[in-house]
C-alpha cells in the first residue's frame, strides 16, 4: 500500500514535487486529470511500491491510460480520502441527531417537573376549594397543564420517531460506501482489497475447523492481443462479461473477485476437488463456446478463452503460499496451451 509514502503537497518543497508529477505524466503520455495526478504523486514518491510496479507494467503495455483503468488503480492503491470522509460526514449528521434528541429529552424532563408541580400544587390548593368556581378554575388549570404535557410527549415522540428514520438512512448509506469500497467498479465483482480480506478469513477459518478451502486463480488469453484488435473499451466488455460467468458461478458461499486487470480470483470453502475442477471447466466451456459481439458496431469478436489454476489448502499454509500455488497452476495452464485448468496438487506430484 501507499499510505506511507510522503506524498505531502504543502510547503515549498511541494511544487517540485507537482513539476516533477507532471512532468513525468506527460513523458508517459499521461493525461493530469485529479485521479491521474494523484496516482502519479504516489509513484514518483514511491516508484518501486506496489502502485508503482503496477503503473509500470501497464504503461510497458502501450496501452492508452484509460479512465477505467485510472479508476482501477485509485480504487485499489491510494489511501481512501474520500470514504473516511463519507464516514466524517455520517459521524456529524449522527452527532446532530443524538444532540437534538437530547435536548427534546430535557425540554421533556423540564416540562414534566413543570407539571408535577402544577399537580402538586393543585392538590393544595383542593382544601381550600369553597365554590364551584373555583373548582372549575382549579380543573381547567389542571387541563391545561394535561395538554401541555401531552403535547410535549407526542413532540418527544415525533422526534425520536424522526431520529430513528434519519439513523436508518445514515446507515444504509454507510453501508453503501462499505460495499462501494468492496467492489471493482467495472465488474461489480469483489475488488482486490474485499478478496484479500476474505481470503485471509477463509484460511483462517479452515484452519480452525478443519474443512478444506481451495483457491482458484484465472486469468484471459491473449488479452492484450484482445485489446490491440478490438480496443480497450471493447476489452472492458469482454472483462464484464467473463465476470458475470465467474459471478454465476460463484454464488454464496463462493467468492469471486476481479483481482487485478484482466485476472479473477474464486475462493471455494468446503468443496472437494471434483466439485471445483467442475465448477472451473463450466466456466471454461461456457466462456469458450460464446462467440462475442461488439456493442457499438455488432461487430463479430469471436470467443475468448480462460485458463485456471487452483490450489487446495495444507495444513498451516498461509494464505500466500496457497496463492502463490494456484498461480504457478495457472502459469502452467498458459504454457499448456491456455484455455484449461491446472491442479496445483496434480502439478507439484508430475515435478
Ligand atoms: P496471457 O494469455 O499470457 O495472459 O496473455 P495476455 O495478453 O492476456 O497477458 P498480458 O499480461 O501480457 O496482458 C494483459 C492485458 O490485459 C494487458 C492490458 O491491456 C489488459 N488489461 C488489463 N486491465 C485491463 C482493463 O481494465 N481493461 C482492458 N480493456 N484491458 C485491460
Ligand atoms: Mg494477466
Ligand atoms: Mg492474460
Amino acid at each position: 500500500m501507499t499510505e506511507k509514502v510522503d506524498t505531502t503537497v504543502r510547503g515549498p518543497e511541494a511544487y517540485g514535487l507537482a513539476r516533477r508529477v507532471l512532468d513525468d505524466m506527460e513523458a508517459a503520455g499521461v493525461w493530469p486529470t485529479p485521479v491521474n495526478f494523484e496516482l502519479w504523486l504516489h509513484y514518483v514518491g514511491d516508484p518501486e511500491g506496489a502502485l508503482g510496479r503496477e503503473i509500470r507494467r501497464i504503461l510497458a503495455t502501450k496501452e492508452p491510460f484509460s479512465e477505467s483503468t485510472s479508476e482501477m488503480l485509485a480504487s485499489e492503491y491510494l489511501p481512501r480520502g474520500r470514504l473516511s470522509e463519507e464516514i466524517r460526514d455520517a459521524g456529524r449528521l449522527l452527532d446532530k441527531e443524538l444532540s437534538s434528541v437530547a435536548s427534546t429529552i430535557a425540554n421533556t424532563h423540564k416540562a414534566q417537573a413543570e407539571y408535577g408541580a402544577t399537580l402538586a400544587d393543585a392538590s393544595g390548593k383542593m382544601d381550600g376549594v369553597e365554590n364551584a368556581e373555583s373548582l372549575k378554575s382549579l380543573v381547567s388549570t389542571l387541563a391545561d397543564a394535561t395538554h401541555k404535557a401531552q403535547t410535549q410527549n407526542s413532540t418527544l415522540e415525533k422526534k425520536l420517531e424522526s431520529s430513528t428514520r434519519e439513523v436508518a438512512k445514515l446507515r444504509e448509506h454507510l453501508e453503501q460506501v462499505r460495499r462501494d469500497a468492496m467492489t471493482d467498479a467495472l465488474t461489480n465483482l469483489a475488488n482486490r482489497k474485499a478478496f484479500d480480506e476474505h481470503l485471509e478469513g477463509s484460511v483462517d477459518a479452515a484452519h480452525a475447523n478443519g474443512k478444506a478451502l481451495t483457491l482458484a486463480v484465472i486469468d484471459i488469453d491473449h488479452f492484450k492481443r484482445f485489446n490491440d484488435t478490438w480496443g480497450h473499451q471493447t476489452g472492458d466488455q469482454v472483462l464484464r462479461y467473463v465476470a458475470s460467468v465467474l459471478g454465476r458461478t460463484a454464488k454464496s458461499p463462493r467468492l469471486a473477485a476481479r483481482y487485478g486487470g484482466e485476472e479473477f480470483a474464486i475462493i471455494f470453502p468446503d468443496e472437494n476437488t471434483a466439485a471445483v475442477e467442475k465448477a472451473l471447466n463450466g466456466v471454461l466451456k461456457e466462456i469458450s463456446s460464446r462467440a462475442l459481439r461488439r456493442r457499438s458496431t455488432n461487430d463479430e469478436l469471436g470467443a475468448v478463452t480462460i485458463s485456471a489454476g487452483f490450489a487446495r489448502l495444507r495444513p498451516e499454509e498461509t494464505a500466500a503460499c496457497l496463492l502463490e500455488r494456484a498461480d504457478a497452476a495457472l502459469y502452467a495452464s498458459k504454457r499448456g496451451g491456455r484455455n484449461r485448468v491446472t491442479n496445483a496438487d496434480q502439478l507439484e506430484q508430475a515435478a
